[in-house]
């Protein structure tokens, strides 16, 4: 179960309404029984449910199932619950952050309660996966000052072209890690990682000067292959690549 630091306190954590609710109801736990508990910044313990508390009992030490690459999704918000797939499908595989993108063609007013939404489904993706980190999803930025979030290395998927196949890219792997590791709080012992950002385009794609924008901001166009996937499958196909090319 993941739990925000400001429910610890002392040797208890201070369950919410909601995870009271999901221990009970949904994993049919009583009082005593154990659960594990995660901050989601790399920590997990055993924990013993006392009421609407529980009582933390000792650290657990995880098998460390994070990527040894910190990938940040940059992703153009499309239409409907879409981006709910992309923030569940895209913590399963494995990003240390998201970045919901509002390009010249979105269709969709982003709203705090989505945001909200989006963060939720982000805890209960990483508790499934049983990942030691919650990826960060950040709040809607236009897609320019997502331009100025840049790391080690970033691409722009484009659907049309003859970009090189990010597959390709990736086998020169020799870009040094700026030790931007998945969170300098975890316990994760990653400091070499390198960290990569993939953007992808809404529904419309991206405006010539978007593209343009991009590849003058050091982001290298790439293709994902000749078919044309849907906003919410591309950046399933893009980080599994990035996935396959690091993961030891
Ligand atoms: N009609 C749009 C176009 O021509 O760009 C299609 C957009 S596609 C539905 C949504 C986004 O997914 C694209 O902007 C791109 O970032 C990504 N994408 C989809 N298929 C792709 C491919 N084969 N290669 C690279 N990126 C792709």
């Amino acid at each position: 179960l993941a739990i925000a630091p400001s429910q610890f306190q002392n040797q208890q954590i201070i369950l919410t309404a909601e995870q009271q609710h999901y221990l009970s109801r949904v994993l049919r736990l009583r009082e005593g029984d154990r659960f594990i508990a995660m901050d989601g910044l790399g920590h997990w313990w055993l924990a013993k449910l006392e009421g609407n508390q529980a009582q933390i009992l000792e650290p657990i030490l995880q098998p460390n199932t994070e990527l040894p690459v910190a990938i940040t999704l940059m992703a153009a918000l499309p239409k409907g619950n879409g981006f709910d797939e992309v923030v569940r499908y895209s913590t399963e595989v494995g990003v240390v952050a998201i970045v919901p993108l509002v390009s010249d063609r979105t269709l969709l007013n982003p709203s705090t309660g989505k945001l909200e939404r989006w963060r939720r489904i982000a805890i209960e993706a990483a508790e499934q996966s049983e990942r030691q980190i919650v990826p960060t999803i950040l709040d809607p930025v236009p897609f320019a000052t997502a331009l100025s979030l840049a790391k080690d290395k970033n691409y722009i998927c484009v659907a049309r072209g003859d970009s090189p196949h990010l597959r390709d890219c990736l086998q020169n792997k020799d870009f040094a890690g700026s030790g931007d590791s998945p969170n300098p709080e975890s316990r994760i012992p990653n400091p070499q990682h390198p960290s990569i950002a993939i953007a992808i385009g809404p529904e419309g794609g991206w405006t010539a000067a978007e593209t343009e924008k991009a590849i003058a901001s050091g982001f290298q166009p790439v293709s994902l292959g000749r078919r044309i996937l849907r906003a919410v499958t591309a950046p399933l196909v893009a980080l599994s690549l990035v996935a396959a090319a690091f993961e030891d």
